[in-house]
């Protein structure tokens, strides 16, 4: 038997999964600071949550979705993106009747079925938050502030905010008109994507991957021009919060993002490091999607950040997290002590320090060097005479030096020479 992890999904090792948590960690505790409570969802959804009426033109929608029939004959999906899912959750559980705003952050994982590329995965991990009843440019702000943060604390540089706006359902009629007008006599010479995407949802035409369809696009009509008054004032105050903020940001009039859910604000941080597409997160304003998910008119705003991108992304500037954390203190025994060696890690493990003993039988000096090779900052020889004593040579790995410590007073040498972990 030869069994292999299915084609785009990996195994995240004790190495690799360190820094997740590390920098996991880190944004829970910055969402915590800006007032975020975290939401989990069920890993599947029923297909309606992801693919609805107008919505169902988006690339995700069309051909990257795992949906299939389950054993009841219900068409169900496993969750492609977070919105979608968070805004149901939003819906079913009443949030709307919570305190305004509802902020809501998630962790979970992700499945697209697509092209296998340089840090994209059929299964993979997103970060993101949701903002839930506020209209106003302030919450786009706070969003992208909270982001900048995040950047930040994990030591990121070189990232750049593009934002643009795509404007509400009332200007869009308009431009749509107006872009189909300008792609009509060119549509021969543009891929099959965006012949479909003509009908559907001319905005993507904008920003399709294809060289050939970025050179036409390069001279349409851009949203930002098309805005109706209100879209207008709304992205003016979105930019003038940033630069209250000290976000610097540079206005992309092509962005117009993938889910076709999203109106006015949208915005992507770029970094000039990865992959095929440059992007390590994305997000917007999507003030139409409570409703059209059965809720009130309630509008939302948010964002997602792919676990896996943004490591490469740490890797790419050289800030990935340190989690080298190597036990403090290695109790080497025998097999007449190996009982009480336990014992006393366990005690010292209790008391909130890392360490290591022995849990296969090896000799003394196979202990000696595992010791050594998990980079342990202390090493003592619990023997039968020191048990006697009651008194053990603590020896300092470095450079050899020794002291000796009484067997209770452990735990307060530790405390004193590392902390407790
Ligand atoms: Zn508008
Ligand atoms: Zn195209």
């Amino acid at each position: 038997m030869n069994l292999r992890a299915p084609k785009g999904t990996r195994d995240v090792l004790p190495e690799e999964a360190a820094m997740r948590r590390k920098l996991e960690s880190i944004f829970a505790d910055i969402c915590g600071r800006y007032g975020f409570g975290e939401i989990r969802t069920p890993t599947f959804e029923h297909t309606e949550v992801f693919v609805r009426g107008v919505g169902g033109s988006s690339d995700i929608v069309r051909k990257e979705m795992y949906t299939f029939l389950d054993k009841g004959d219900r068409s169900i999906t496993l969750r492609p993106e977070g919105t979608a899912a968070v805004v149901r959750a939003f819906v079913e559980q009443g949030m709307a009747s919570w305190p305004s705003p509802v902020k809501l952050w998630y962790n979970m994982n992700m499945f697209r079925y697509e092209r296998m590329q340089k840090g994209r995965y059929r299964e993979h991990n997103q970060i993101g938050c949701e903002i839930f009843g506020s209209e106003s440019p302030m919450a786009d702000a706070e969003l992208i502030g909270l982001l900048d943060t995040f950047f930040r604390e994990l030591g990121i540089k070189e990232t750049e905010l593009h934002i643009n706006s795509i404007g509400c359902p009332i200007c869009r009629v308009d431009y749509e008109k107006a872009l189909r007008d300008y792609f009509r006599p060119y549509l021969d010479e543009m891929c099959d994507d965006c012949t479909e995407r003509f009908e559907k949802n001319p905005l993507r035409m904008l920003d399709c991957k294809v060289i050939k369809c970025q050179e036409i696009a390069v001279e349409a009509p851009a949203p930002l021009d098309a805005l109706c008054d209100d879209c207008r004032d709304h992205f003016d105050a979105v930019t003038s919060y940033l630069e209250a903020l000290d976000i610097p940001y540079c206005v992309n009039l092509r962005l117009v993002r993938g889910l076709d859910y999203y109106t006015r604000t949208v915005f992507e941080f770029v970094s000039p490091n990865v992959g095929t597409q440059g992007s390590i997160c994305g997000g917007g304003r999507y003030d139409g999607l409570i409703a059209e998910l059965g809720g009130a008119d309630i509008p939302g705003v948010g964002f997602a950040l792919g676990i896996e991108r943004l490591l490469l992304e740490l890797e790419a500037q050289g800030v990935l997290p340190d989690t080298d954390n190597p036990p403090s203190l290695y109790i080497a025994s025998f097999e007449s002590t190996a009982a009480e060696a336990l014992k006393l890690a366990q005690t010292l493990i209790r008391q909130g320090f890392s360490v290591a003993t022995d849990v296969i039988g090896k000799s003394l000096r196979a202990q000696m060097k595992a010791a050594d090779k998990l980079g342990v900052t202390y090493i003592v020889v619990l023997g039968d005479f020191e048990l006697e004593q009651g008194i053990v040579n603590v020896r300092r790995l470095s450079d050899g030096e020794e002291q000796s410590c009484a067997l209770t007073e452990l735990g307060d040498f530790l405390e004193s020479a590392v902390g407790a972990d």
